[in-house]
């Protein structure tokens, strides 16, 4: 089976390369025509001998995405149905801000972790996507949007933790400076709370901003809302945003969806504030995304601001998160779950 050359990092390459009779300095060349130029066949890598281009053919795939979907918002947010090789789709969009191009890529067809809010969850969990599958998903828009994205967010469909190795290795790829050279800092990774991998996350030495979502302030909530908290109760989970604040000297940042008389009451700011309090940390309030059938419907935008402003008048900061592609199927796994039910 032909490997994807887009799981390769750069040094990856230069071995693979080794393997087939190549020089290894010719990976640097391939490696910019994938990731510089984004080009969509190996024929079109013009400086490359032919002889090289048909072994590169006959061992690889360029892993290119084709659009099975594609929804635009009327802020200009643009949500993708990508079709990949074995039949699955996954979703990936696409948000312009001043500060430039922003993408929520996935990192898992499906997801296990089951949070109720979620539309992903009851479409069920098929398999993580391999590193080359999660930077396509930018190159793809790239492509189609010729645009150049420069930050990125691990929000998508999966728990980017539960698929570590494979987001580790795609962070190497789309950080390295003869690739997409997309800054570590410009990538943040989130997770619903996999503690023992925060820890080991708290080892690599990267840049990367670690997302919370935590959604909830007590253990009673939190399982009902996010059942892994069943597994990783919520003092565990401060527990380790502690080291991995203590060991990165990095920021936190903690999402928290606010649900109308679900978790968006006074009480619940003053224990978000109790549990956050003095930790190098920042607060996303997220109007919650409506779902098909789901039981939560969005905070009233004047509880949204009283529960921001309670937050940042007891010390701990906290940001309303604009609402991107609100007319659109934003939330995530919201289209997937369309599509497979041909809608
Ligand atoms: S919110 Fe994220 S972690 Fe939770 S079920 Fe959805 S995709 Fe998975």
């Amino acid at each position: 089976m032909k490997k994807n050359i887009k799981d390769l990092s750069l040094e990856d390459l230069q071995e693979e390369l080794k393997l087939i009779g190549e020089k290894p300095y010719r990976a640097e060349q391939i490696f910019k025509w994938i990731y510089q130029d984004n080009v969509s066949t190996f024929e079109d890598m013009s400086n490359i001998s032919l002889e090289l281009r048909k072994k590169l053919e006959n061992n690889f795939t360029l892993c290119i995405y084709s659009i099975l979907d594609k929804q635009i918002s009327k802020d200009g947010t643009k949500k993708y149905l990508f079709d990949l090789s074995d039949g699955n789709a996954i979703e990936t969009v696409l948000m312009e801000y001043k500060h430039g191009y922003s993408i929520c890529v996935s990192t898992q067809i499906g997801c296990k972790m089951g949070c109720e809010f979620c539309a992903s969850t009851g479409v069920g969990f098929i398999r993580s996507l391999s590193a080359g599958e999660i930077v396509e998903q930018v190159l793809a828009v790239e492509r189609d949007e010729n645009v150049k994205v420069s930050n990125l967010v691990f929000m998508g469909i999966g728990e980017p933790l539960d698929n570590y190795n494979n987001v580790m290795q795609a962070i190497k790829i789309l950080n390295h400076p003869k690739g997409i050279n997309m800054g570590a800092r410009h990538i943040s990774i989130s997770t619903s709370g996999l503690v023992p991998k925060i820890y080991e996350l708290a080892e690599e030495d990267m840049q990367c901003t670690l997302s919370i979502s935590l959604h909830a302030t007590t253990d009673e909530k939190r399982d009902e809302m996010m059942p892994i908290n069943k597994t990783y109760n919520i003092k565990s989970l401060m527990e380790a945003c502690k080291y991995y604040i203590q060991k990165t000297n990095k920021r936190i940042s903690f999402e928290y969806a606010l649900a109308k008389e679900n978790n968006d009451n006074l009480e619940d700011a003053k224990r978000l504030v109790k549990l956050l309090k003095g930790m190098l940390c920042h607060v996303n309030l997220i109007p919650i995304n409506k779902i098909d059938n789901g039981n939560y419907v969005k905070s009233s935008n004047e509880n949204i601001l009283k529960f921001r402003d309670y937050l940042n008048e007891n010390g701990v900061v906290a940001t309303v998160r604009r609402e991107l592609g609100a007319d659109i199927d934003a939330a995530c796994g919201q289209l997937r779950k369309k599509v497979l039910r041909g809608e």
